[in-house]
């Protein structure tokens, strides 16, 4: 039968999604520092994984560096939301810098972990991605006694006494399910092996996967919007997949493909820690035009955490 009106086609919206606590405390610093400093304010490596958030601050006049050895002696320098090694500091410290540190608290607490694993004489199993920036200042806290565990083959394949004492520290933004299988081999494997009383996967990273989970179940695509250096965003691609939908990153909505809405009645969006609403509601415009017009919101959880600024900063910031 000839129908007139096209079939409904409807977006499930992801709740949580999009910044989280860690993020929006970091972007707020270098904010308040332009602010309260004045341009130029150096940030060492991207703030937050996102192409966007980076371009905006640097139009504003925050300069981007890969390392500290590139600020001017005694300039403001920003750490960024991941985390940087002691060896970083030191070296800051040497060169005079003014720094202004914004790793996420929670990233703060697997360095302390870290830390304190390593003094017991542990010997720290460190899952996440040996590439990632976090891992590498978590790494960094003791970096002749920590072994980076990638995969579950790397778990099995130490080459360590399975009685040696060691501690589990993971990277914050992992897939749960991924982390829960490489932990397991790792208990398996040693007998003395001490894990934090609260998981290092953050509560940002946790409620978005679940959320994405929850929107898997009932869409034909999913779609997060996330830079593709985002571990975080990259993981909830991942979760969708194994949840069983086709599930596509987007960094940018000039990043769509038509082929991939064929068939589609029924997309899911979400949108990783460190991407901004404005990306979300531009890929919500878009999807309009191609006739998702109806949206449902499938909430997974609800935040309220919010991390203070450093007190330097904290004084002048607009309440809202
Ligand atoms: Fe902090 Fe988690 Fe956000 Fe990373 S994703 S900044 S660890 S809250």
């Amino acid at each position: 039968p000839n129908s007139t009106a096209p079939p409904a086609r409807t977006v499930l919206l992801a709740e949580p999604r999009g910044f989280c606590a860690g993020v929006r405390r970091a972007i707020s610093i270098v904010e308040q520092a332009l602010e309260q400093y004045g341009p130029p304010v150096y940030v060492r490596k991207q703030i937050v994984h996102n192409h966007h958030v980076v371009a905006d601050l640097q139009s504003r006049g925050a300069v981007f560096v890969e390392s500290e050895d590139e600020v001017p002696e005694g300039a403001l320098c920003v750490f960024s939301a991941h985390g940087v090694s002691p060896a970083v500091r030191e070296n800051a410290a040497r060169r005079g810098l003014d720094v202004i540190d914004a790793t996420c608290p929670l990233v703060a607490k697997v360095h302390q972990e870290a830390r304190r694993y390593a003094r017991d004489g542990r010997t720290l199993l460190l899952v996440g991605h040996n590439d990632h920036e976090e891992v590498e200042g978590t790494y960094g806290e003791a970096p002749d006694r920590t072994l980076v565990v990638e995969t579950v083959e790397d778990a099995l394949g130490l080459a360590l006494a399975t009685d040696t004492p060691t501690a589990l520290l993971t990277q914050t933004t992992l897939s749960l399910d991924d982390t829960q299988e490489i932990t397991a081999a790792l208990r398996g494997r040693f007998q003395n092996l001490a894990v934090p009383a609260t998981s290092d996967i953050c509560y940002a990273s946790e409620n978005r996967q679940q959320a994405v989970k929850s929107i898997a179940d009932r869409a034909d695509l999913v779609l997060v919007v996330g830079s593709t250096n985002s571990s975080n965003s990259v993981r909830m691609v991942e979760v969708a997949e194994a949840a069983g939908a086709r599930a596509r990153l987007v960094p940018d909505v000039d990043h769509l493909e038509n082929a991939w809405f064929d068939g589609v009645a029924t997309v899911g969006v979400s949108a990783g820690a460190s991407a901004p609403e404005e990306l979300i509601d531009a890929l919500l415009s878009l999807l309009a035009e191609r006739g998702f017009t109806s949206i449902e919101v499938e909430r997974a959880a609800v935040e309220t955490l919010e991390f203070a600024l450093p007190a330097r900063l904290a004084g002048s910031r607009d309440p809202d």
